[in-house]
């Protein structure tokens, strides 16, 4: 790779667009790539979605920035659509997931504060989890490959393992403020936190006085299926705190906390802020990703082509069990568990093919269809992905890696 005026914080794959349409993007050299991506599952309605186009270009000719010195009509709009759609009574909008978990953080041990609880202020998360680059949140994911070098980690966040329910109950204590995780693990390698631990975690959770908090900012506007993932475990299973981002604002820069009213009590004017956070532009796209993504038939669409998708590679780890241990995720975010080859490798030989995919931790090859991909675009991807297991069977390729 050649030097850039880039700070070097990324291993970039030499490949950069030019334009793109739906689920395809158009590489500077003209070729054409079927995108498993989305951006890190951000592009939901995939590229250049007319309405979303035409959204931001109407808003772009009005104003674009005001900053929240001023009421700011679009979030005001967008707050109350996703209120109507969720468990949450108010949102607050920022520009990233990191910055959406941050406020999480910050309402949880708020709201302790606000209630005569101040001792309460620390947070139970999970290994494997992902929650953002922040030094607030690098200290929640607990991943000591972004924690080190950067000094001492924010203290107040208690790891304990995934899925373990002894753990869980040992490590809250009286200063604990909150439980915070991802209802599947999406940068930790697609593990689906099962429906039943979601409603055990509610309960938990009001037993010992303190706040759920969802990490739905991979998981959440529809990635599995439903506008957010807890939902599949039903009205016993909702938080008192989500954050979302990702494909919230389709492409553009845009995070949310939801919030219920009992959570929020300690969040007042001067409690936070962000200059940029929820900006006209941001919410012109955010009402116009909800505006087709609340059009009726969306998620039965979304999860017909889950199915299906699903169907494939169970079909293709059956064909390869020499390179598939099994399938991980749900909904529009899922992967197959490798072995004996670096997903890696994988994700090199697809894009050589045309495909463009991501990896997870865990050695999971990753794939993030944008929701509104087509029935033919999802057997193409399967195709190129069983090709490609196919030959690097055949070539024998895994022992080299
Ligand atoms: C991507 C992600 C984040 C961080 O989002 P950024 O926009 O990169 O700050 C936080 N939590 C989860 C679950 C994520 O997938």
């Amino acid at each position: 790779m050649t030097t850039t005026a880039l700070l070097p914080t990324y291993a970039r794959a030499d490949l950069a667009f030019e334009s793109g349409d739906g689920a395809w993007l158009v590489a500077t050299d003209g070729r054409r790539y079927l995108d498993f991506v989305s951006g890190i599952a951000v592009c939901a309605l995939g590229h250049a979605h007319p309405h979303l186009v035409a959204a931001l270009v109407a808003q772009a000719g009005k104003v674009w920035h005001t900053s929240n010195m001023f009421r700011i009509p679009g979030q005001e709009r967008l707050a109350q659509r996703l209120v109507d759609n969720s468990f949450a009574d108010h949102v607050f909008f920022a520009n990233s997931g990191a910055e959406a978990v941050e406020a999480a953080i910050k309402t949880a041990r708020k709201y302790h504060y606000a209630s005569g609880n101040p001792q309460r202020w620390r947070i139970i998360t999970f290994e494997g989890a992902f929650h953002g680059r922040t030094l607030a949140t690098i200290a929640a994911g607990g991943q000591a490959k972004h924690l080190e070098g950067f000094g001492p980690p924010v203290p107040g966040f208690d790891q304990v393992p995934f899925g373990d329910h002894e753990a869980l109950k040992a490590a809250i204590g009286d200063e604990t403020a909150a439980i915070m995780i991802e209802p599947v693990q999406g940068e930790g390698g697609l593990r689906p936190v099962p429906e039943r631990c979601l409603v055990g975690l509610r309960q938990l959770c009001d037993e010992r006085g303190i706040l759920l908090i969802y990490d739905e900012v991979q998981t959440g506007m529809g990635r599995t299926g439903k506008l957010f993932a807890h939902e599949w475990a039903g009205p016993q299973a909702t938080p008192d705190i989500m954050s979302t981002a990702k494909a919230i604002g389709g492409g553009f820069p845009l995070g949310a906390c939801f919030v219920t009213a009992r959570a929020g009590v300690g969040m007042v004017a001067g409690s936070h802020g962000s200059t940029y956070g929820g900006n006209p532009l941001a919410m012109a796209v955010g009402n116009a990703v909800l505006d087709v993504m609340l059009e009726p038939g969306f998620f039965d669409r979304v999860n017909d082509v889950a199915n299906k998708l699903a169907q494939g590679l169970a079909m293709i780890a059956d064909q390869h069990p020499d390179l598939v241990e099994g399938l991980r995720g749900k909904g529009l975010m899922q992967g197959l568990k490798l072995k004996g080859i670096e997903a890696r490798t994988v994700i090199g030989q697809l894009r050589e093919r045309g495909l463009l995919a991501a990896v997870a931790g865990d050695n999971v090859l990753r794939l993030l269809p944008p929701l509104i991909i087509g029935e033919d675009d999802l057997r193409h991807g399967l195709e190129l992905i069983d090709r490609t297991f196919a030959e690097l069977a055949r070539t024998g390729l895994q022992a080299a890696s």
